[in-house]
């Protein structure tokens, strides 16, 4: 699964086309300086969020201190909420790093996405009991522990409370922003008279982060490049100058990022028109930039924006689009990826997507290469600015004056779209040289977040 890429030189289209190209090239390229920039405007508005609240770049302390020595054991239970499933998890940890996990996807259906809160918290509770039926576990005989992921900005005033921010990621149910999602999770379990307690509460990046270092002590920061994009590290206590909460047991603490808010007051990065038109159709305009050209919710509408602008242009498609490439998300991230290892001298993957899925009556080998060009560009583009928030975080925390340390990862960009993971660590190296891969490793951690919950739920049951 390995990127084949175009040269410009390479596309058969006319003099008009080629120069959009050239255009689209140089809009959407992030050189080496300009990824220096970004990382400075980064590493300051990381301070501002260790400084104070209300910050862009919010820097959560998440309320997880201690690391996982990986001998704890017992069961707990775990859900993941912030994707397109809903996983409800039984772990079993078993000391030695070692785990067992039973676990069971649920799709949530889209109108609860953007419903009643309650109603959510509804539907994952009744998916919690049908769970705990079908493993034989009889909710009535104790309280089972619960930690609950729950991939959203949550301002956290406890490990198990807190209050949602924004929604993010196609989610926006009404009575929810400014209320606890843990309370409303635990009524909810509580009118259906499960005996389930919320232990805590815990981003995905904190889980994933966990998870990880539950087997690999090494583990220092997760981060998710998937639907959405954030990242969680351990940051020293006496740098976290708004930390409110007292002594804590160790002297470092977890802080949830948020990162997809970075540069909101649009300072330094790149911002296209293409990007402006998605932004400001999705359903938190003007909020997560950095997120909307990263990840995959994404990705595949800024493609679909650039060839629209191209069709209107007369430049692709011969002026024609479709009913379904009008559609707003019709062109999923997913499609990049197939576009992008396409190595056929004609194409013909390519053409499969615009034809046959999303209903353009022809292609030419020019309109094809275009797409692929455009899919290369953003694809790269996403990658590039990944890697300023993770060097971001790496010069803060002077990782490169430390031994190796790893980035557990997870999220259906970095799993699938070919190349990520390369084009990040190219961007790394031009930045800090080319021993950089052996200061920062990233494992992968596939659905990591819900072993990470049950650690976490773990640490809280037997008093962090
Ligand atoms: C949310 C984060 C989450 C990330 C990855 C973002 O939209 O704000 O809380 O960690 O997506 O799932
Ligand atoms: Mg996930």
């Amino acid at each position: 699964r390995k990127v084949s890429s175009l040269a410009l030189n390479e596309i058969v289209g006319n003099d008009e086309q080629k120069q959009a190209m050239k255009d689209l090239q140089n809009e959407f390229e992030v050189t080496t300086d300009k990824l220096r920039t970004i990382v400075n405007q980064f590493i300051a508005e990381m301070k501002k969020g260790l400084e104070h609240n209300g910050a862009t770049v919010a820097m959560i302390p998440s309320y997880v201190t201690g690391r996982p020595t990986g001998m704890e054991t017992g069961t707990y239970l775990a859900i993941d909420l912030g994707g397109t499933n809903l996983r409800v998890c039984q772990v079993s940890l078993n000391g030695n790093g070692e785990v067992s996990i039973q676990q069971q996807k649920y799709r949530v259906p889209e109108p609860l996405k953007v419903g009643e809160m309650r109603a959510l918290c509804d539907f994952i509770s009744d998916c919690i009991d049908s769970f705990l039926t079908e493993m034989g576990t009889d909710p009535m005989e104790q309280v089972l522990q619960l930690g609950f992921t729950f991939s959203f900005p949550v301002n956290l005033t406890a490990i198990n409370r807190g209050n949602l921010m924004q929604w993010t990621k196609g989610f926006a149910c009404a009575g929810a922003i400014g209320k606890d999602p843990a309370l409303m999770l635990q009524d909810s379990l509580r009118r259906k008279n499960l005996k389930v307690r919320v232990a805590a509460i815990v981003n995905d990046t904190v889980g994933t982060l966990m998870a990880h270092a539950y087997r690999d002590r090494s583990t220092f920061m997760g981060i998710i490049f998937g639907t959405g994009t954030n990242a969680a590290y351990y940051e020293r206590m006496d740098r976290i100058p708004k930390w409110e909460g007292g002594q804590t047991k160790g002297d470092e603490m977890v802080i949830n990022m948020e990162w997809g808010a970075f540069d909101d007051e649009r300072r330094v990065l790149p911002v296209t028109v293409h990007d402006n038109k998605l932004d400001r159709e999705s359903i938190n305009p003007r909020f997560h930039i950095y997120e909307k050209l990263i990840s995959g919710m994404y990705l595949g509408e800024i493609v679909r924006n650039v060839a629209l602008s191209l069709i209107d242009r007369f430049l692709l498609f011969n002026g024609f689009s479709s009913a379904e490439f009008n559609k707003q998300w019709s062109f999923e991230t997913a499609y990049m990826s197939t576009i992008e290892i396409d190595a056929s001298s004609d194409l013909d993957e390519t053409k499969r997507v615009l034809e046959s899925i999303l209903g353009i009556t022809k292609t030419t080998l020019a309109d094809r290469q275009m797409v692929k060009t455009i899919c290369h560009l953003v694809g790269v583009r996403a990658a590039r600015l990944s890697a300023a928030g993770v060097a971001a975080v790496m010069s803060h925390c002077d990782l490169l004056q430390k031994d190796c340390c790893t980035a557990a990862v997870d999220g259906s960009v970095v799993e699938f779209y070919p190349n990520f993971s390369e084009t990040m660590t190219k961007a790394l190296k031009e930045l800090f040289g080319e021993d950089v891969d052996k200061k920062i490793k990233f494992a992968p951690s596939r659905d990591g977040s819900g072993l990470g919950a049950a650690v976490i739920a773990m640490q809280v049951s037997k008093g962090m």
